[in-house]
């Protein structure tokens, strides 16, 4: 694909009840943890999305707008878009265990044509506990 120059950050619209959102601007800001593959020396605008509430449809009707509109306004292909599914959606965390329509989610934004990848804040220790199999969540 081309050079992502837009990132597109979907996160729970459940968690995002209780959470800000700052660890995953934290991780972006700084280029780090889901956010790692992406140069540090280039600027790459965001835009942040909630997947709308269960079963995560309305992910398809924004990410079309948003496509369709910067297309129109700004020349820019969804090629050069990238989906980036927050860590409380793809991973057991904090808030909840993985959601159960991360694959759903996964196949819209497919169908769509753009790009997703998976995670935002990865926080070490968190991280660990998940490697250790010792992870609980508390939601
Ligand atoms: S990954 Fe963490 S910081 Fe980002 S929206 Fe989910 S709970 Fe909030
Ligand atoms: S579909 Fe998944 S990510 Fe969206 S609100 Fe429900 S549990 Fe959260």
């Amino acid at each position: 694909m081309a050079e992502p120059e837009y990132i597109v950050i979907v996160q729970c619209e459940i968690v995002k009840q209780r959470c800000s959102g700052y660890f995953c601007e934290k991780a972006f800001h700084e280029r780090a943890e889901g956010f790692a593959a992406y140069p540090k020396d280039k600027p790459i605008r965001t835009l942040t999305i909630t997947c709308g509430g269960c079963c995560g449809r309305a992910v398809q009707r924004k990410l079309t707008h948003l496509a369709r509109q910067i297309k129109k306004n700004e020349g820019i292909d969804k090629d050069r878009l990238v989906v980036q599914l927050s860590s409380c959606i793809t991973k057991d965390n904090f808030h909840s265990p993985r959601c159960l329509f991360t694959d759903y989610m996964k196949q819209l934004i497919a169908r769509i044509g753009i790009e997703c990848r998976e995670d935002t804040h990865l926080s070490p220790k968190a991280e660990s506990r998940r490697k250790a199999g010792t992870y609980r969540s508390h939601p």
